[in-house]
């Protein structure tokens, strides 16, 4: 994918119909979530609901809660980096704009803040004394300009 990509719909129709197809990709993974931790409250949890030691579970309840653990982490990782969402504010009703530096999808008003703050770091950048914060923010900014 190219570094950049802006993703516009200006069709009502067309942004109505990509909102619900989001939003049902996005309850696809809360169901997934939902069952997933359900069957690790099954292991972590005793039969009357209270928190069991890891001390008394099985090896293999171990093995497969560490499993839906990683799967759980790898999911959310994966929907936060999707078009679905703007990874700043979450909002997934949206035009979207990639930032391969990032690897992550921003709405078009995330972006253009982004955009506006890195293009005034650029104006400020000869005031500012090398730092590693300073490096850091540059470095950021110089991925939105
Ligand atoms: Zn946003």
């Amino acid at each position: 994918m190219r570094d950049k990509r802006a993703i516009i719909i200006k069709n009502p129709r067309l942004q109505k119909i990509r909102n619900n197809l989001r939003d049902v990709i996005i309850q696809a993974y809360h169901i997934q979530w939902k069952t997933m931790f359900d069957e690790m409250q099954k292991i972590s949890r005793d039969r009357h609901g209270k928190p069991r030691s890891v001390r008394s579970m099985e090896v293999d309840e171990i093995k497969f809660y560490r499993l839906l653990q990683e799967q759980q982490k790898e999911m959310s990782s994966l929907l936060d980096r999707s078009i679905l969402i703007c990874i700043t504010c979450g909002k997934g009703h949206r035009d979207m704009v990639y930032n391969k530096a990032y690897d992550a999808w921003y709405c078009t008003e995330c972006y253009g803040m982004e955009r506006l703050s890195a293009q005034e770091r650029v104006k400020v950048k000869r005031q500012r004394t090398k730092s590693h914060e300073g490096e850091a923010i540059q470095s950021h900014s110089k991925t939105f300009l």
